[in-house]
């Protein structure tokens, strides 16, 4: 069997969804592959931000409340077990199952018109053919291509030669506890610094489960279980008992020309993470947007990629900012230089905050970050005079 769309996009993940929903509602033909069945589950906290609320809005029509099973508006701050700051009572911060919000998000872009082919893996893709062959046996042609397909791209694979590099790539490992049997209350979402270098640790509220995790940088890192089972122990007096899952993530090591001629890369496949908070869902949804829209302005020729790129350069932008400002926060020394000063350093938290938000980006939170500091310099020597305790 035979098929033809105008735009094809591999994964229909958030990033695949959004972009799927953009094109159809301006009424381009498009289609979405995914080789899962959905609803089905993708490893993740499951945090969403007021920026990711602000970027779903942006795309879709139906409010998200229903597929949100738990809302914070506090966030604690942890080294080493010792809390070390807590924000309260100033932002929202929401967290859902992947399994619920992903297929909301293709029920969304379905509802608009676009065509789909689950539980289809690729068996063959031929971009100078501008085709590919599913498990399936359909041949799938298209005019243009998105690659939304995550961190394991085919697509970048296929255009590049690997789909991340292992030498800048984070790893990440989750297990879920039943909240009714915890015997810690957890409402507001924790961040523990100190456990994985490059990285950090988490304790986010679901619904029913609570979600703990740790992340990092993969080189930096080769002993991750048993971090995790560590914390796990020391956390909750008790062992893991869950299965723990991990899953790569770019972690800010985006491409900086996502893509080539007729072919866009977007979300994770784009390397689209944050590189300090690890927040992947608002640039998947953003970048989807953003890549459909040069199609819909150029059409699938090599102009789409220049009008993706240009689109694209803000998050380029707060990324590269982001990679600089990691230095001061993750190295040993810093990380914990950063973390006491944290609390003194007055009215970062509530940067931190509106910088998840989208309200302001890393270029004013680092020159605040610097103007409180030069404001205070007695303030840092007493850190600094404290550095080796
Ligand atoms: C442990 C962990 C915790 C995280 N926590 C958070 C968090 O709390 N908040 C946050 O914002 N981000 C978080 N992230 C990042 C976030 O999960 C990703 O950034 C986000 O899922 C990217 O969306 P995407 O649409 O690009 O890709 P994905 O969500 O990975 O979707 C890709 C889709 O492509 C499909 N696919 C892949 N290959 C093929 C193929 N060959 N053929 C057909 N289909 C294919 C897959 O089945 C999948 O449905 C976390 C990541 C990890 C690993």
């Amino acid at each position: 069997m035979k098929r033809h769309h105008q735009v094809l996009i591999i994964g229909a993940g958030p990033a695949g969804s959004a972009a799927a929903h953009t094109l159809a509602r301006s009424g381009v033909d498009v289609a979405l592959v995914d080789k899962a069945h959905f609803p089905r589950d993708k490893l993740c906290g499951g945090l969403l931000t007021l920026r990711c609320r602000k970027v779903y809005r942006s795309i879709f029509d139906a409010p998200w409340e229903g597929v949100i099973g738990h809302v914070s508006t506090g966030v604690k701050f942890l080294h080493e077990g010792r809390l070390i700051n807590e924000i309260l009572g100033v932002s929202e911060l929401f967290f859902t199952r992947r399994l619920d919000f992903d297929h909301f998000l293709l029920d969304q872009a379905v509802a608009r018109g676009a065509v789909t082919y689950l539980g289809a893996a690729i068996a063959d893709l031929d971009l100078p053919g501008k085709s590919c062959r599913l498990h399936t046996g359909m041949e799938i042609g298209f005019d243009a291509l998105i690659g939304a397909d995550g961190v394991n791209s085919l697509v970048a694979k296929r255009l590049f030669g690997r789909s991340f590099d292992p030498e800048r790539i984070a790893f990440a490992l989750e297990v879920e506890v039943d909240r009714a049997r915890s015997p810690a209350r957890v409402d507001d979402p924790e961040i523990h610094f100190g456990l994985a270098r490059w990285g950090y640790a988490w304790v986010f509220p679901k619904k029913d489960t609570l979600t703990v995790g740790i992340g990092g940088l993969l080189a930096h890192n080769p002993d991750l279980k048993a971090t995790l089972q560590r914390f796990h122990l020391e956390r909750f007096g008790l062992p893991v008992l869950g299965k723990i899952r991990g899953h790569h993530l770019p972690f800010g090591d985006y491409r900086r020309i996502p893509g080539r001629g007729n072919v866009l890369l977007c979300g994770d496949a784009a390397g689209l993470v944050e590189p300090i908070t690890g927040e992947g869902i608002a640039f998947a949804l953003q970048s989807g947007r953003l890549a459909a829209e040069a199609l819909i302005e150029a059409g699938a020729g090599a102009a789409a990629l220049a009008g993706y790129r240009a689109r694209y350069r803000k998050i380029a932008t707060e990324f590269d900012h982001a990679r600089r400002l990691r230095y001061l926060l993750f190295p040993g020394l810093s990380e914990r230089l950063f973390l006491k000063a944290l609390p003194g350093i007055r009215g970062l938290p509530l940067k931190h905050l509106e910088l998840m938000a989208d309200e302001i980006g890393y270029g004013e939170y680092f020159r605040h970050l610097l103007t409180s500091v030069a404001k205070h310099p007695g303030r840092l020597f007493h850190l600094l005079a404290r550095r080796g305790q």
